[in-house]
């Protein structure tokens, strides 16, 4: 049969409703599906035991409380329904990890890379060598692996799984989608990883109770910088985007950035932009590959001990982040916005600037800065975001292959 009939559509429509209530609150009684998804108990039993039968949700009992009677029966998808691998590529280290259905973390390792930066076909051949590393640590056959979600810094275009431009691979182009597509099944994911952090924190905010925000950012400092905008819409899904922030014009001031334009918020408030400001080298100077935290900690305390110039190369990155902030007030709008990533370290160093940046727009004059808080855990709030997509897709392509 070519068409889905509307019943089948209603009780797809339903099970998305009872998996997307499992990923929100975790595992649940019966009458607490019932409860969060609203639908009527016999619905609830109809639906849960189709999904036990194709063995995507499994009954799990809940010891009973101490006075209570017997143990509560309650559902969770069944850990081993299928697999998500991520795979977040950063300028030091490529990082796995392999979660179960349920998304428990089952395994994670780190493999360090190159800085020198070999040709691109290196790169892609690590990776796969990578994959094939983390199925075999958990004996996984290849087909067992449904979602390969990748992310990195720079440009993507998620749509085609391609790599457009990254700090690690500067114009050298990847399609993952390709790349896996011969000896992986699974649906492969490209993210920019500041993205997968707004996605992360706003789906935080919403599973701690409340309604949540109905728009976030996330602002990641490093050596490179980035910007990732969650918005809820008025049809509930979350939408997610990272604006080319990082490489967005700032000021017509000639400092080289490391896309090879010239005065990108980058050029300014990466970690070799604030270096070449802090050692007086000519902004022209072809920016360092990679500027290891140490080298930026004596930096620091050279600032926070009074020296001048370092002092300054702090303030600077802040007033470029102040005015890359102001123009993103301006275009969609005041929100908070959560500062993330290694550069947080240096952030007393970098706040008056940026305050000083943010205000000398009238918007923000008029209507108040964003409120900004530091949130040091990117790490964790990537993985999160990888997670919270992949199994989301999951769901998605189990629902979609029709029975269940
Ligand atoms: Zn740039």
């Amino acid at each position: 049969m070519l068409t889905k009939s509307s019943t089948e559509l209603v009780r797809q429509q339903n099970s998305a409703l009872v998996l997307a209530a499992l990923r929100r609150h975790g595992p649940l009684s019966h009458t607490d599906i019932a409860r969060h998804t609203g639908l009527a108990s016999a619905t609830v039993s109809a639906i849960t035991a189709e999904l036990e039968r194709a063995d995507v949700l499994e009954r799990l009992d809940q010891p009973a409380a101490a006075t209570r009677g017997r143990p509560r029966v309650i559902f969770a998808p069944r850990r081993r329904a299928g697999y998500a691998a991520a795979v977040r590529i950063s300028s030091d280290v490529v990082q796995y990890s392999l979660a179960d259905y349920a998304g428990t973390l089952i395994d994670r390792f780190e493999e360090g890379r190159d800085h020198a930066g070999g040709p691109v076909a290196l790169f892609a051949e690590a990776l796969l060598a990578g994959l094939d590393k983390l199925a075999a640590r958990s004996r996984l056959d290849r087909t067992q692996m449904l979602v390969i979600s990748v992310s990195s810094k720079g440009l993507v275009d998620p749509a085609t799984a391609r790599l457009v431009w990254s700090p690690v691979l500067g114009g050298q182009q990847i399609d993952f989608a390709a790349l896996f597509a011969g000896r992986w099944r699974a649906k492969v994911f490209l993210s920019n990883e500041t993205l997968l952090v707004a996605h992360a924190l706003a789906t935080r905010m919403e599973r701690s109770g409340g309604e949540g925000v109905p728009a976030l950012a996330a602002l990641s400092l490093g050596h490179s910088i980035g910007l990732g905008i969650a918005r809820r819409e008025r049809t509930g899904e979350l939408a997610v985007t990272a604006p080319n922030f990082g490489h967005m014009l700032n000021s017509a001031d000639g400092k080289l950035c490391r896309c090879g334009a010239q005065g990108c918020i980058e050029a300014s408030a990466g970690f070799y932009g604030i270096l070449r400001t802090a050692f007086e080298v000519p902004p022209d100077t072809i920016p360092a590959k990679f500027v290891p935290l140490s080298e930026m900690d004596k930096i620091a305390l050279r600032a926070r001990q009074g020296h001048r110039m370092s002092e300054y190369a702090f303030r600077q990155a802040g007033l470029a982040l102040g005015h890359g902030l102001s123009r993103m007030v301006s275009l969609y709008g005041n929100m908070p916005v959560a500062v993330t990533g290694p550069g947080t370290r240096y952030f007393d160093l970098m706040q008056r600037g940026l305050e000083e940046g943010l205000s000398q727009s009238l918007e923000v004059r008029l209507f108040g800065a964003p409120p900004i808080s530091v949130v040091p855990e990117e790490a964790t709030l990537v993985l999160e975001g990888h997670l919270d997509r992949a199994l989301a897709a999951m769901d998605r392509d189990i629902l979609a292959a029709g029975d269940p």
